[in-house]
């Protein structure tokens, strides 16, 4: 049977809107000693807005959006949805895309009008003869400014940048520092690019691990394991595999039905101050049962 204090700290818990599947997850969350966090949707609300729209001369802003929005509008990512929205406000209807097809970790590509587009990192776009020099340096500098730039392209034809900002949760920095409080560390795993994920990691005073795709998430759980116990807490598709490789994974609330039941535990409300409390409950039930 669970011993009373373990019962008693999973219904304290429940009631604040922390889920914890079983007793087992107090346990163990009273052992761990590193707390990685995904990025987007976890430390941020995981809805950005379309900040910055550049484009070379072939293409008005409108234009590139429009583009932009047609490709995106079968993917449910939160860029996606940034993108949609701006096309929306501006009211310009998106042509009708084709095949649309994620490119896990790196964007999404679909055929618009015979043409095949691409709405990918920068990086990507490099990579595959998707952006100017002088649009490579100018996402850098929107990067360094917290931003998400994402590159448009056709075929072999590069035609602009879209940026984003995704603000932090309003108590993502306490909770950073309640945790270093604990004497637990902090780490930020981001498919993001490193300039994106320096300036937020800054802000909320923590180290960070960028470009990561799925798997690397789940390697990076497994090399910090060796040093202890590792709750990972995420919302995408891309965290499950780190949230079952972690002693204690953890969903976002509004995190997506494969987070949630692939994760330990909950935090109902999104109060990333959750995370903190969850471990100080689970301590303080330990502690009454030694
Ligand atoms: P995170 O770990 O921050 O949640 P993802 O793994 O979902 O990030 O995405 C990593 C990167 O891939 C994004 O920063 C973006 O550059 C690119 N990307 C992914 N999906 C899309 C999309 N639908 N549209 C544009 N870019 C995308
Ligand atoms: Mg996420």
């Amino acid at each position: 049977s669970v011993p009373a204090s373990i019962a008693s700290a999973m219904s304290t818990g429940a009631r604040r809107g922390l889920l914890m599947k079983g007793g087992a997850v107090i346990e163990a969350a009273a052992q761990i000693s590193h707390v990685a966090f995904d990025k987007t949707g976890t430390l941020t609300h995981g809805r950005p807005v379309v900040t910055d729209v550049v484009t070379l001369g072939a293409t008005t802003s409108d234009e590139l959006l429009a583009i932009a929005a047609s490709v995106e509008s079968g993917s449910s990512h939160p860029l996606a949805k940034a993108i949609l929205t701006k096309a929306e406000e501006a009211k310009i209807t998106p042509l009708v895309a084709e095949d649309a097809r994620a490119i896990p970790g790196s964007g999404v590509v679909a055929t618009v009008d015979h043409a095949k587009v691409w709405v990918t990192s920068p990086r990507y776009a490099a990579d595959n003869g998707g952006i100017v020099a002088k649009h490579l340096e100018e996402a850098a500098r929107l990067e360094k400014e917290g931003k998400t730039a994402v590159a448009v392209f056709l075929e072999n034809q590069p035609l602009g940048l879209i940026a984003m900002r995704d603000e932090p949760r309003a108590d993502a920095a306490e909770a950073v520092r309640q945790l270093l409080v604990l004497g637990l560390t902090p780490v930020i795993l981001t498919g993001d690019n490193p300039r994106t994920a320096a300036a937020i990691a800054g802000n909320l005073g923590m180290a960070f691990e960028a470009n990561m795709m799925p798997e690397d998430k789940f390697a990076a759980i497994r090399t910090m394991s060796a040093q202890g116990g590792v709750m990972m807490i995420g919302d995408g598709i891309n965290d499950a595999p780190a949230l079952k490789q972690a002693s204690v994974g953890v969903a976002m609330g509004s995190g997506t039905d494969v987070a949630l039941e692939t994760a330990d535990a909950a935090i109902l409300r999104d109060r990333v101050t959750d995370i903190p409390a969850t471990i100080r409950l689970s301590r303080a039930a330990m502690a009454n049962i030694r």
